[in-house]
């Protein structure tokens, strides 16, 4: 700007640019804004309402309130407020309550805006303090970070985020211990509908074995990263999908959402997609659930099973009462913390590796799939997915000639011994289980001598 001459509001608008920059840097929506009062900038403000967990933390408000503070006044007498976009009803509302002198903008914004495109708070000849407004300053540089901002989320984007679904930001995936591999997506699945299914796929495409890894709530493919070194060690394949709703996965808002038969024509349907053959169907908890449901859909395409605590709800024996209390407990603590409940069960796991469980989960938005989940598991003969369970039961009793393997975590107190001594006698051919008696609910923290045993068992001798 040119000493002589007092700066415009152009050059304020700049100002406030830079402050949308940072946000679009942050992965907020880009806008920015700056307080000025005697032609020096008092504060400054950008849009942060998902980062700081807060739906007023729209640029405006982060602005006025920092000016407030450093005048020690809660009226902006003769102060300016520039913003790229217009303000909305409660940004305008706060404008007026500070007794802005003035209020300027960059770009309208008409699915929202207060100040003259969906309606015109400033413009109320009935409010007694009036604000004067001036739009479309830099307007197309301040629409244009707009514009670019969402073109990468949706079009240049491979996966877009569906509108009713949340995404956890990368960056609390990064550097977790343990777990080095790279992140594969698919969202063309049928069933998914767009929603973006993470999952690992590692190890060479025409391996002898591939092991198919499912998880179970509230765990994330991350449950098995001390299972996969040994498979890949052994030359085979891993494919290590997250459930919709937790890990990598993309995450309906709604908990109404998720569906036992929705989450298993997903796992079908990811099967076939990958064309995945001679598998091992590793499973533990609703990975169970879930799994132990696939093979008879094509057991062509199956080789083995190793199975870990977990059950098949049949709808037609009553559920344990460790899961009665487990299902109790979800619901009376809908928001508890899942590092936690990792770090009771398994004295040897770090503060960091307990940690990466509460990655997928920055929030309670993010949680629909940790509320639904168990009162999703079949309990009556007509629940959703207790008829497909009771033909699997079937399937595995009468049908199944695989190799199959168990692991049972005698700690656990929802899916333990007793469960598993049940289903055991239900899988055709199964050996005597492995029995870990330091192990809990969630076996594959103490999973590298279950994949050595698993990998000596089912590969071929020789
Ligand atoms: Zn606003």
């Amino acid at each position: 700007m040119c000493p002589a001459q007092p700066p415009s509001d152009e050059d304020f608008m700049q100002l406030a640019l830079a402050q949308a920059h940072a946000a679009a840097e942050a992965g907020e929506v880009p806008v920015g804004a700056v307080v000025v009062r005697d032609g020096q900038v008092i504060a400054t403000g950008r849009n942060h309402p998902i980062g700081s967990h807060d739906p007023t933390a729209h640029a405006e408000v982060v602005a006025l309130r920092e000016a407030a503070r450093t005048l020690g006044n809660y009226r902006l007498d003769g102060c300016t407020l520039y913003v790229t976009l217009e303000p909305c009803a409660m940004c305008s509302g706060a404008m007026l309550h500070a007794r802005l002198a003035r209020v300027v903008f960059g770009a309208t914004d008409p699915k929202t805006g207060a100040a003259g495109s969906v309606l015109d708070l400033f413009a109320q000849p009935r409010l007694n303090h009036q604000t004067e407004v001036r739009g479309g300053v830099l307007a197309e540089a301040c629409s244009e970070m707009l514009r670019d901002f969402f073109k990468e989320r949706r079009g240049g984007n491979p996966h877009p985020l569906r509108d009713d679904a949340l995404r956890t930001p990368d960056d609390r995936f990064k550097d977790l211990p343990g777990y080095p591999w790279a992140p594969r997506y698919l969202s063309d699945l049928p069933a998914l509908q767009g929603l973006r299914l993470h999952h690992l796929d590692e190890g060479p495409a025409d391996a002898s074995l591939t092991w198919l890894c499912l998880h179970g709530n509230p765990a994330w493919s991350y449950l098995y990263r001390h299972m996969i070194p040994v498979f890949l060690g052994a030359g085979d394949r891993v494919v290590a999908p997250d459930l919709i709703g937790f890990g990598r996965s993309d995450k309906p808002k709604k908990d109404s959402a998720h569906h036992f038969l929705w989450h298993r024509q997903v796992l079908l349907e990811l099967v076939e997609r990958l064309d995945l053959r001679r598998v091992v169907l590793v499973v533990q908890d609703w990975g169970g659930l879930l799994g132990l449901t696939l093979p008879m859909e094509a057991p062509a395409r199956y080789a083995g099973l190793l199975v870990m605590n977990t059950t098949l709800a049949c709808g037609d024996a009553p559920l344990s009462p460790g899961f009665l209390a487990w299902r109790e407990m979800c619901a009376s603590r809908p928001d508890f913390d899942v590092a936690r409940l990792f770090a009771r069960g398994n004295p040897q796991m770090s503060e960091a590796e307990c940690a990466a469980y509460n990655a997928p989960f920055p929030d309670r938005g993010h949680r629909a799939a940790l509320r639904a989940f168990p009162p999703m598991v079949p309990e009556l003969a007509d629940d959703e997915g207790a008829a497909v369970s009771r033909r699997a039961r079937d399937f595995w009793r009468e049908q199944w000639a695989g190799r199959s393997l168990m692991a049972i975590g005698q700690q656990d107190p929802v899916l333990g011994e007793p469960v598993m001594r049940a289903l055991h006698a239900g899988i055709r051919g199964c050996p005597p289980p492995l029995l870990l008696p330091q192990a809990g609910h969630f076996v594959q923290e103490h999973g590298a001598d279950i994949a050595r045993a698993a990998v000596r068992h089912f590969h071929p001798a020789g």
